[in-house]
């Protein structure tokens, strides 16, 4: 394979793993970021570090417009919308609740988040070990916890969208999960545990020791923001960053949430959207947990992690710009007094650090990978949602295979830019996404 000059922009976890899988084909790899990597703006800093398997199910589903209204309404519920953003968020929110209108197409979106997460674990055990951090990565599986049976049996779908893309789960009855995790609440009785689940005890820190690898390895850091790319027709010549130009062969757009305006200077009008998630961490919280957990009656994830223990969830239409209402972090802290009785029920506010930040979301639940439309030597990598921290390390990959035009890792065909173009965007709602129908698609076609 022919060494080119790579530039990968954004060094969250999603550049990070690129800029590593470049490096390991011989690239020159230059990783662009104006903010520290896996810093406080990047999503890959704050998250609620799962690693998981079973994050198969996508946030739409059939019907899902008709809880809308009552958690808008709640001031303790998981979604909410600033008047002052809807009419920009609406398109996107139509195209969210489409993708998931039918069951069919539910299972569908399964299917292809299923090949970005089977190996999660660990392909980040194999990355972490070699930056020198395998103690990050813990495989003690996740824990969703329910009041009762029913309340399990209640999310009929998304279990079934599970098993259907090959989860296992251990049911755990109320002595069994009192046993596991004695610190949680009696009113939960039911617990579902996926062994092959995993997380990581400081996501930030990781990315940081990632890029650090990655610069050891040979990568060249480069602290400044790129705006967009010089290009002769449909060959890259250099990404534009901060005023200067920064010669190059071949580019990757793995900024996050910032990703859109640089896609569509390669011609790709993708509707990124950020939805804006929060966190709480409670540092020492006195209390121990077994697993990481998801309890059904406040969705957020619940990880005892380096800074403590870290309550991330919440979404939230407002933009990239919009000041943080931390009422919507103190929701999460709240519901976990609720949750933890060992919690101490006075907490100072230095004890509990609040985070906002942006998952960079596309309306399928899927991330946009693959070449620009007007530049293919530009590659997308962006648009993970929910799951950016865990698909990461298989995007860095398949990024590579594209790079490299040989036989992808997985087939990134539900990935494409190109299905948000009119011409394809009847396979985005065909119920096929991720069954392989589409074509095979070569980093290098031009
Ligand atoms: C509350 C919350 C909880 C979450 N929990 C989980 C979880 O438990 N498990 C999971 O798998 N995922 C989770 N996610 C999602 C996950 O964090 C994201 O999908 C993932 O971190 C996205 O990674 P990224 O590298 O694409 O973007 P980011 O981590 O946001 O990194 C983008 C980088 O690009 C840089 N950048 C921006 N603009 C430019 C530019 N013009 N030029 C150069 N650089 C630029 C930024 O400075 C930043 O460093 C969660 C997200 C949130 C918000």
């Amino acid at each position: 394979m022919t060494a080119v000059r790579v530039v990968v922009i954004g060094a969250g976890i999603v550049g990070a793993a690129c800029a590593l899988e470049a490096l390991r084909d011989g690239h020159h790899v230059t990783l662009l970021d104006p903010a520290p990597p896996g810093g406080e703006q990047a999503a890959s800093y704050g998250n609620g570090c799962w690693l998981s398997t079973s994050s198969v199910v996508p946030m739409t589903a059939p019907g899902l417009w008709r809880r809308v209204p009552a958690w808008l309404a709640d001031p303790l519920g998981p979604l909410a919308i600033r008047p002052s953003y809807l009419p920009r968020a609406l398109p996107w929110l139509w195209r969210f609740l489409r993708a998931g209108a039918t069951e069919a197409r539910v299972h569908a979106i399964g299917a292809a988040l299923r090949p970005l997460l089977v190996d999660a674990p660990s392909r980040h055990l194999a990355l972490a070990t070699e930056a020198g951090v395998a103690h990050l990565i813990r495989r003690d599986g996740l824990l969703y916890v329910f009041p009762s049976r029913q309340d399990f049996l209640a999310e009929r779908l998304a279990w079934e969208v599970r098993r259907a893309q090959g989860v296992r789960w251990i049911e755990l009855d109320a002595d069994a999960l009192r046993q596991s995790e004695p610190a949680l609440d009696r009113r939960y009785r039911f617990g579902v545990l996926v062994e092959e689940g995993a997380h990581c005890l400081d996501p930030g820190g990781y990315v940081a020791a990632l890029v650090a690898y990655a610069e050891a390895q040979g990568a060249r850091r480069v602290t400044a923001r790129a705006n967009g790319f010089a290009r002769d027709g449909r060959r890259l010549r250099a990404v534009r960053a901060d005023g200067r130009d920064i010669p190059c062969d071949r580019a990757v757009i793995a900024a996050g949430a910032w990703s859109k305006l640089l896609a569509r200077d390669v011609g790709d009008r993708i509707p990124l959207e950020t939805e804006r998630g929060y966190h709480a961490t409670i540092a020492d919280p006195g209390i121990a947990l077994r697993h990481a957990i998801m309890p059904s009656d406040a969705p957020m994830s619940n990880t005892l992690m380096n800074a403590g223990l870290r309550l991330a969830g919440q979404v939230e239409f407002a933009g990239l710009r919009a000041a943080p209402n931390w009422r919507r972090a103190a929701i999460l802290r709240d519901h976990a007094l609720r949750i933890y009785p060992g919690l101490p029920r006075d907490l100072a506010a230095e004890r509990v650090t609040f985070w906002m930040g942006h998952r960079p979301s596309l309306p399928d639940g899927l991330p946009c990978i693959g070449p620009a439309r007007d530049c293919p030597d530009v590659i997308h990598a962006f648009g993970h949602g929910h799951i950016g921290l865990a698909s990461g390390a298989i995007t860095g990959r398949l990024v590579a295979d594209l790079l490299a035009d040989r036989p992808p890792v997985i087939d990134p065909a539900p990935y494409l830019p190109a299905r948000f173009s009119p011409a394809v965007s009847a396979f985005a709602h065909s119920g096929r996404a991720g069954d392989g129908a589409g074509t095979r698609v070569s980093g290098n076609a031009r």
